[in-house]
C-alpha cells in the first residue's frame, strides 16, 4: 500500500455503495415511486421514458463541467418531458417530496458499519463528501441510520453545487476537515468521482467494490490508480488498524 498508515489522520467517506448499499435495486425502487406519483398527478405515466431520462439526468454532471442540478429543476425537466407541459410549482413540490421520502426510505445501515466506525474513530477523524443534488436527504437519511453526528463534516455535491470528481467539494471537506491531502483517505465506490477525484487533490485513495453500482466507469489510460482496493468495508478495520 502506497500511504503510511501512521501519517493517516482523516478517513473519508463516500455514500452510496460505500457505507450503504445504493445499486440498481434502490434506484429501480426510487424509480417506481416516481412512476406512481406522476400518474396521480398526471395520468398514466410511461415508465421506460421515465428510466432514460432520469439515467440521463444521473449521468448529466460528468457531461456538464461536474455542475451539480437541484432536485426542483431535475423533477420540473422530468415533467417536462414526459408530459410535454410546464409543470406548476405545487407539482413540482410534490415530486422533490416524493423523491426526498423516497431516498431516505430506501437508505438502510448494512450491518457492521456502525461498530466498524466505532473501532476506526479511536485512531482517525471522519470526513464525509456524496455526491447528490440534495442535501437534505443525505442528512436526514444519515440521521435516520445513525450516522449524522459521526462525521466532522458532511460535504453534499448539491450545496456546493460540483459534483465529484470536480475539485470544488473535496476542497470544501478538506477546509473543514484541516488537514492536508496526504493525511486523508477517500474511500469509495466510483471510479471517477472517488478514486480519480481524490487522487487528482492529492488524497490517498481506497476503492471499495463491496456492491453493485449502478453507473460503471472502466478505467482508461492514464487513469490514477487508488491505494488500495477492498471488497467489503470491513477489511478496512485490517487496513487501517494494523
Ligand atoms: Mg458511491
Amino acid at each position: 500500500m502506497p500511504f503510511t498508515t501512521g501519517k493517516i489522520k482523516a478517513l473519508c467517506f463516500d455514500f452510496g455503495n460505500t457505507l450503504i448499499e445504493f445499486g440498481p435495486k434502490q434506484v429501480a425502487r426510487q424509480y417506481s415511486v416516481l412512476e406512481r406519483t406522476l400518474t396521480e398527478l398526471f395520468g398514466s405515466c410511461d415508465a421506460a421514458r421515465l428510466k432514460i431520462i432520469r439515467d440521463r439526468q444521473i449521468a448529466a454532471p460528468l457531461n456538464n463541467s461536474c455542475r451539480e442540478s437541484t432536485l426542483e429543476s431535475l423533477c420540473s425537466e422530468l415533467i417536462h418531458e414526459i408530459y410535454g407541459v410546464t409543470p406548476e410549482k405545487s407539482h413540482v413540490d410534490t415530486l422533490v417530496q416524493t423523491r426526498y421520502e423516497s431516498f431516505v426510505n430506501v437508505v438502510k445501515l448494512p450491518d457492521g458499519v456502525l461498530s466498524l466506525l466505532n473501532k476506526l474513530s479511536g485512531r482517525y477523524c471522519f470526513g464525509f463528501l456524496s455526491n447528490y443534488p440534495c442535501g437534505r436527504s443525505i442528512r436526514d437519511s444519515l440521521k435516520k441510520i445513525g450516522l449524522l453526528n459521526v462525521f466532522k463534516t458532511i460535504v453534499v455535491s448539491g450545496d456546493v453545487g460540483y459534483v465529484k470528481p470536480h475539485a470544488r467539494p473535496f476542497e470544501t471537506m478538506l477546509s473543514q476537515l484541516d488537514f492536508s491531502p496526504s493525511e486523508c483517505v477517500y474511500i469509495g465506490d466510483n471510479w471517477v468521482a472517488d478514486v480519480q477525484g481524490s487522487k487528482k487533490m492529492g488524497m490517498n485513495s481506497i476503492f471499495t467494490t463491496q456492491y453493485v453500482p449502478y453507473e460503471i466507469f472502466k478505467p482508461a489510460k492514464g487513469d490514477f490508480s487508488p491505494d488500495a482496493r477492498i471488497n467489503h468495508l470491513d477489511e478496512l478495520e485490517r487496513l487501517m488498524l494494523p
